[in-house]
Parts: structure tokens; sequence; C-alpha cells
């Protein structure tokens, strides 16, 4: 039985009046008790849907449209990924640059350039339509691993369209939520050491209460906080990534929802079984990336992801950004979506895959994504035992002038750092280096630093590879 909130009235202030427009007096009891618990983690943020009356209309839309919307499709865009691209290409800079006045779209799609993460990281600006009605901005710094952090602009009605797309997610394996706004619908768990933390209620989850919060023991009061902390507010379910998960399962958490979504692709098989055993529910993984919003969702048959969104088109591409042959591996591109500061023209995504478009016997119609390699997660471990994300490791290494830098993890936690430093800079100590890294991995930690200015320049096998790790999340 999921815990109700006490009948107590919780006083509405201006303030949370303007994050959360559409809050109701069970709302206000419910984000009272995720606030206020005993146990609560020390939150660092305050955010909330800023969903006004006519938002959530078009959400619901949007969640109708994801049931009606559906159908088989095939390597060319649909009629209104092409009406939609028309449609911007003479209000979007980005899109001016690649497509010229009188275009023919759909027979010369192949031959549009594609976007990169370079566009969104450094041309922003330029990507967001000359008419867009910018009061109602939201940006959203996304945890980069592979250099800077993203900054991604977002609406509040085009964010509040991952609830039904998880809600898609869940129905199809099976499972029909009813939130209410006297529960608590969902914790987004993450295992970093500082990142952004909240609690809050969805309206499109009618009221339900949401937190985003991070298990790094400095967050909580005691070791045994976090576990007190979800078994009283009990979450219906959770999502995170599998580095936060098995991080979960390492804190002693013991609470049962009713799935766990795992937010990043290729969990190992092993760490999947270890987590639905212990959490005795389903583990769902989808694919989602910051700048795109959620893409697939794993098929409930297990033949690869389904396409989730309905306004999306899906490409595999070769290096020069043409088509592969129908059904060989390619580099996932996307096109379409429902950010309208961020529309995406033929995005390469970074992630590898096949793209399937026949039948699938779980009657989903829209197309799968098959083998797909996304950014793998990669563990470290601090000498306590502690996980320790990437992306953390990324912030201390930022400060320091290198180009390029390979980082791994032995097996027994010694690690070594080589980078290539930025020419013509004075290079730092690698004690200093090393200092900055005890940060993280504890202050014995083994820690090697040195500087090869010819890193990742080699002829041969030149990719560099930030983050490898021996351990695996299971350990
Ligand atoms: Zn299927």
């Amino acid at each position: 039985m999921k815990k109700k909130t006490s009948g107590r009235a919780v006083r509405v202030d201006a303030a949370l009046r303007a994050r959360s427009p559409l809050i109701t007096a069970a709302g206000a009891r419910t984000l009272h008790a995720l606030c206020e618990h005993p146990h609560a983690p020390r939150w660092n943020h305050a955010a909330g849907d800023r969903l006004q009356r006519a938002d959530l209309d078009a959400v619901r839309k949007f969640a109708d449209d994801l049931e009606a919307r559906r159908g088989p499709r095939g390597p060319a865009p649909a009629p209104a990924i092409l009406r939609w691209t028309a449609s911007l290409a003479p209000r979007v800079p980005t899109f001016r640059d690649r497509i010229p006045a009188g275009f023919d779209l759909e027979a010369g799609w192949d031959a549009i350039p594609t976007m990169s993460r370079e566009d969104v990281a450094t041309r922003a600006g330029r990507l967001v339509p000359d008419d867009a009605d910018l009061s109602r901005m939201i940006v959203y710094r996304t945890a980069g691993t592979t250099g800077h952090a993203l900054l991604v602009p977002h609406d509040p009605r085009a964010a509040a369209c991952y609830s039904p797309m998880l809600e898609f997610a869940l129905r199809r394996h099976g499972l029909r939520p009813r939130f209410t706004d006297r529960m608590v619908a969902c914790f987004l768990v993450g295992a970093q050491a500082r990142t952004v933390t909240y609690p809050t209620v969805l309206s499109a989850w009618n009221g339900a209460g949401f937190a985003k919060l991070n298990l790094t023991a400095a967050d909580w009061k005691a070791a045994g906080s976090p576990d007190r902390y979800f078994a009283d507010l009990a979450p219906w379910f959770l999502t995170g990534d599998p580095v936060s998960f098995a991080e979960m399962l390492r804190t002693g958490i013991r609470h049962s929802p009713a799935a766990l979504v795992t937010t990043a692709v290729a969990m190992s098989a092993s760490l999947k079984k270890r987590l639905a055993k212990s959490c005795r529910c389903p583990v769902i993984d989808w694919y989602s990336l910051t700048e795109t919003g959620p893409l697939g969702y794993a098929c409930p048959r297990g033949r690869g992801y389904h396409v989730l969104p309905h306004d999306v088109h899906l490409e595999a591409l070769d290096a020069a950004g043409r088509p592969v042959a129908p059904g060989a591996r390619g580099e996932i591109a996307v096109t379409g979506g429902r950010n309208p500061f961020l529309p995406l023209l033929r995005y390469r995504t970074g992630d590898w895959g096949r793209l399937d478009f026949g039948r699938c016997p779980c009657g989903d119609p829209m197309p799968r994504l098959l083998d797909l390699e996304g950014r793998a997660p990669v563990v470290f471990r601090a000498t306590g035992g502690s996980a320790v994300n990437p992306v953390d490791l990324s912030r201390v290494l930022r400060e320091f002038p290198f180009v390029q830098h390979e980082f791994v993890q032995r097996r027994d936690l010694s690690c070594e750092l080589t980078a290539r430093p930025i020419p013509g800079v004075p290079r730092p100590m690698p004690a200093e280096v090393r200092a900055a890294l005890r940060a993280l991995l504890g202050p014995r930690a083994a820690v090697a630093v040195k500087f090869d200015a010819k890193l990742g320049s080699r002829a041969e096998g030149g990719k560099v590879e930030p983050y490898r790790s021996e351990l695996l999340l299971e350990d």
C-alpha cells in the first residue's frame, strides 16, 4: 500500500505557485512530505513543471497522439516530418544554412548536411526559430563526459511530454499507473558527487510527487537515510541510469517500486537481473538523450527498441551522412521532436545501431533500433567503495589545460590518467592533477598522472577513449 500524505493544509506561496501553477492542496501536502521528511536529502534547487492549463491540454493531446499516430514507417521521412522541416526551413538559421530556398526535401533529403553535438554545444542560438517566444525558455545543463557540458534550451510543454512517454513505456510492459496528487510517482535517482536535486509535483501526472535526488552520502543525514526516505515516500517507480541503480543496491535501499526505467542503454544482463531480483520489479530500458528527449523503449518481446515518440524520424547514417543500406549498422540520426528551441535536423546522436522497419510480434508498428550501442556506462570506485561518476571526473579535469585525456581504472582500483596538454600553455604539476582526482577517488587512491603530447594523434587507432574501467557495475 502506498503511503498517503496527511490531511494538514500546506501554504502555497507565490514562488511555489510560479513554479507549479497547477498545484493542488493535496499536491502541496505531498510536496511538503517530500521536503520535510526527517530523512529527506538536502535539496539544492527549487524547480517545477511551470505548466499552465493550456500546456496541460497540449501535453494530453500529445499523449493521445502518441497512441493514435503510431504506424509503420520507412527509411524515408514521413509526410509529417517533411511538413515540419519545410515550415522551419525559412525560420531557423541552421536549417536555412542547410536547405536552400526551393529545395525539394523529399527528393533531396539524403543530401541535407547532418547536425552534430557541435551545433548544439557551440551554435545553439542558430537553432532557435527567428519568431520563437523566448519568455518561457528554461535551460538544462547536461552532464557531459566527453567535453564541456551542453546547455540545452527547453520549454515547459515539451519537457512535460516526458511524462506520457514514460507512461507509454510502462504500459507496453503491462503496467498501468494511476497517479494522484496524494502519492509520489517517481524518483529520478542519480549517483554523482554533485548534481541538481529538487522535489516537485507534476501536473501531467495529476499532481503526483516527483523528486530528482542524488545518492551521494554528502546529501543525506545518515547512512540509513536513503533507505528510510525511499520506504516512507514510496515512489511508484524509479528512473535512473545503470550506475545510479547499481549504487542504489550498494547503499542498501530496499524499496520495491513497480518498475525501474533505466535512462541509458547497454546495461549488462547480469546487472539487470540483479536489479530485477533485488527490487522485485521489471527493469525497462529506454533510449533517451537530453538533446532529443526519449527516442526508444525496450520491446516487451526483447526485440530491440521501438521508436517511442511518433513525431521523430530516425535514420542510420554512414560517415558521409548518407543512409546505410536497409538493416545495416549506422550512426543514429534524429529529425523532428517537440522542443521549440532545439529543432533537430538529421542530428547525429553518436550512438550506433541498425533500423528495422519490419513488423514486430509485440504489436507496436513503430520501427525498431537493433544492436543499439549507446554510450556504455562506465563506473569508477573511490577507495571507500562508493561509485564515482565519469561526469564528476570530467568536471575536475576540465579545470586543467588538456586537449584530450584517457582515464583508466584497474580492477585493483589503481588509476592512470594520460593527458594531452594544450600546447603553449604552462603544464599543471602532476601532483596538482593527482590531488584534484583524489578529492573524488579518496585521499589515498593510487593515481598515476602522465602527459603525452601525441595522445589521440597516432595514425593507427587514434581514437581516444576518455574513460575506461576494468570494474563491472555489479562489482
Ligand atoms: Zn516489439
